[in-house]
């Protein structure tokens, strides 16, 4: 049957929640999940992915099926990017999922001094352990990393100019641009230098009066290449000092850790950024760091305390859940190994292709008979982190024979449990690097009904 004939027998919206199957489905969530339901048949059979219209009773059971389904719900990531925003970035290790779990459930002394027995400040013990893991003298903790640039732009810039070079005016995940932030912030951008080039003498001429605050931005998911300069921090903050100005340094992923020993560079730790001279850095709690959504400030005391005092902080605090989350995944970093060992993040990025192919092994045991086998791969670490970087990995590639890659890619998409993983050269690739072992019996089973 020709793409149009097909088309036609789609049944209408009406007819299809006028069947009584779907009676007990409330309105509100019936109409919509017919419409998705009839959109994704629409689209399967434009792509020539579907070659026959289900029946009503089958489209209803979807129907009841979707609204079974909870909308959030978790997937298996077989991208091999670890840090996918799309899938919520960073995964949490046991320790920090158990302690939020522990703090969703009972009481805790989130604002209350136990030795003193009175009110104390929530913040106090994520902050002494930023202070100590990276040198600084001063800590804060908000949202996100967004609202700690916007908390840290609105309090330092307000009403004057903030300073960043044309190389750095990025866009992140297409809502956070640093134009928009800054003049949401209250503050006149004044762009120094060009796309590839900025120099010390550009941020000089740039100084005036109405001057409050260079900032720094990290290319977090960029990079400039060939003939380029741009001003190192050192330098920055000698002439910010001179002019009683502050650096702020919004580093995006933020690690915490020098991960150089495993061939992991491009990204400064936020210990050697204070330690070049920032006044102030802002990075993200569940990019590389591997925790929970959080904006993180570190920095001199001068510039971090009236931050913590401003309206804006209380709009942006974060909740007892995510402290006791970020408080856990800190406290990992206090030893090092344990850091790389415990923080999922840490532990998929730094995984050598030789322990990826060990792992594939193990799951292509479980596929015995199915057109399988493993292949070398490079993979990003997604999450605006390492940009340009690619990771030497390990895929379990399959070759269906009695559908094409594009439609088993989809069935394992929008099966009981989801699974993602990639349509590459007319082969399915799921890639070893962000899945887990847990995955791979759910893995087999659902390839094997597939595949059947
Ligand atoms: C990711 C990123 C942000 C936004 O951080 P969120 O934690 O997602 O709010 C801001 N600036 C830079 C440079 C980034 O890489």
């Amino acid at each position: 049957m020709d793409e149009h004939a097909l088309l036609r027998q789609i049944p209408q919206i009406d007819a299809l929640l006028r069947q009584p199957a779907l009676s007990a489905l409330p309105p509100a969530v019936a109409g919509p999940l017919a419409r998705r339901v009839t959109e994704e048949l629409r689209a399967g059979i434009r792509a020539g992915e579907i070659q026959a219209v289900p029946a009503l009773e089958d489209l209803c059971q979807e129907i009841l099926a979707q609204a079974e389904r909870p909308r959030l719900r978790e997937v298996i990531n077989g991208t091999g990017v670890p840090l996918h925003t799309n899938l919520g970035r960073a995964c949490l290790s046991e320790a920090a999922a158990q302690a939020a779990l522990d703090a969703a459930r009972r009481y805790a002394n989130l604002e209350y001094d136990l030795t003193a027995g009175g009110r104390g400040r929530r913040h106090d013990r994520v902050e002494a352990l930023l202070r100590t893991l990276t040198g600084a003298e001063s800590a804060l903790v908000v949202n996100n990393n967004a609202a700690a640039v916007l908390l840290a732009l609105t309090a330092l810039g307000g009403g004057g100019e903030v300073v960043v070079s044309r190389g750095e005016l990025v866009e992140i995940g297409g809502s956070f641009r640093i134009p928009e932030i800054v003049a949401q912030c209250g503050c006149r951008l004044r762009e120094v230098g060009a796309t590839n080039k900025t120099r010390l003498r550009d941020y000089q001429s740039a100084i005036g009066p109405d001057t409050r605050a260079f900032l720094k931005v990290h290319t977090s998911n960029y990079r400039i290449v060939g003939f380029q300069e741009s001003v190192p921090v050192p330098s920055l903050a000698e002439l910010a000092r001179r002019h009683r100005l502050p650096v702020i340094q919004d580093l995006g992923s933020g690690c915490l850790l020098d991960l150089t020993p495993f061939g992991i560079r491009g990204e400064p730790t936020v210990g050697a950024c204070v330690r070049a001279g920032a006044d102030l850095v802002t990075f993200s709690g569940d990019k590389l760091l591997g925790g929970p959504q959080a904006g993180l400030l570190v920095g001199a005391g001068k510039w971090v305390e009236p931050l913590k005092r401003h309206p804006l902080a209380r709009a942006l605090r974060v909740d007892k859940l995510t402290l006791a989350a970020l408080e856990a995944t800190l406290e990992a970093y206090l030893d090092p190994a344990r850091a790389v060992e415990e923080i999922p993040v840490l532990r998929m990025l730094t995984a050598s292709r030789e322990c990826l192919r060990a792992r594939g092994e193990a799951l292509l045991a479980l596929l015995e008979g199915l057109p399988a086998a493993l292949v070398s791969t490079e993979e990003p670490a997604g999450g605006g982190s390492l940009p340009g970087q690619m990771f030497p990995g390990t895929a379990l590639a399959l070759s269906p024979v009695s559908l094409t890659a594009e439609e088993l890619e989809r069935r394992l998409r929008t099966g009981e449990r989801p699974i993602l993983g990639r349509v590459r050269q007319g082969r399915y690739l799921l890639h070893l690097r962000a899945l887990w072992d847990e995955d791979f019996p759910v893995i087999a089973q659902a390839l094997r009904e597939v595949l059947a």
